[in-house]
């Protein structure tokens, strides 16, 4: 086991989860994954997961060792109790409340929880997720409050001293794939755009800049939008560098 410097990565084969797996990978000394299958109308997101890890171990021979295993947790009744576009075949729209219905209610703090119960088990102190303030949705499971809340929850009701990391809280989608290009450089960048799925609809037939997606859908145009503002931040940097030489 590995004791007070292992870690536990939320990792639903999305953008924002990949480059959280890569931010362990460079700080923890062991790494192990977790996925939920829920139903959700994108499961081909789960499918990416396997990918994308072969892919960091054949690419970053120092991650590869530090790469531990990988889980799946099945929770169904979250598709159940849950009236959302994300688990049903129904429009992508914004609610009434400014909400998309693609929220599903409390559906961090299920996965935290649960997280939290697998890394209690696996000796796991360190617990990473993507959840991010900045550019989202405006889902209040990811605000900061509610995870340093739950933080607190967990480790009164556990009797453990979990740490929950989010790296990308404050940061926007350009931000991320720019964390991304300083952890892992081109070769990491290229993995998540290959690799990773974003696409609510779970459409991996298209293939953009960015990656895969039907492009149309709020989480495509998300990531549209922040690639193209980091390639045009790196060229912009770039033109800075040669004008400095
Ligand atoms: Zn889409």
């Amino acid at each position: 086991m590995s004791g007070s410097n292992g870690a536990l990565v939320l990792f639903s084969g999305g953008q924002d989860s990949a480059t959280c797996l890569a931010w362990a990978l460079d700080r923890f000394e062991r790494v192990e994954t977790l996925g939920f299958d829920y139903g959700q109308r994108h499961r081909v997101e789960l499918d990416c997961r396997t990918g994308l890890r072969a892919g960091l171990v054949a690419d970053f021979p120092a991650w590869s060792d530090r790469l531990g295993e990988d889980h799946t947790l099945r929770l169904d009744a979250l598709a159940e109790v849950s009236d959302t576009a994300l688990t049903r075949d129904v429009e992508i729209r914004m609610r009434e409340d400014m909400l998309p219905n693609t929220f599903v209610p409390g559906r961090n703090l299920l996965f935290l929880t649960f997280g939290a119960a697998l890394a209690y088990r696996r000796g796991l102190r360190h617990i990473v997720g993507g959840m991010c303030e900045t550019d989202f949705s405006g889902y209040p499971d990811c605000r900061d409050d509610t995870i340093k809340a739950l933080q607190v929850a967990l480790n009164l009701g556990m009797e453990r001293r979990f740490v929950l990391h989010t790296p990308l809280m404050w940061i926007d989608k350009a931000a991320t794939w720019k964390l991304a290009a300083d952890l892992g450089g081109a070769a990491l960048v290229d993995r998540i755009r290959e690799e990773t799925h974003t696409c609510y609809l779970g459409d991996r037939t298209h293939r953009h800049d960015w990656g895969y997606g039907c492009g149309e859908c709020p989480a495509c145009e998300l990531r549209r939008k922040g690639w193209n503002e980091f390639v045009a931040n790196e060229r912009q940097s770039q033109a800075t560098e040669s004008a400095d030489v």
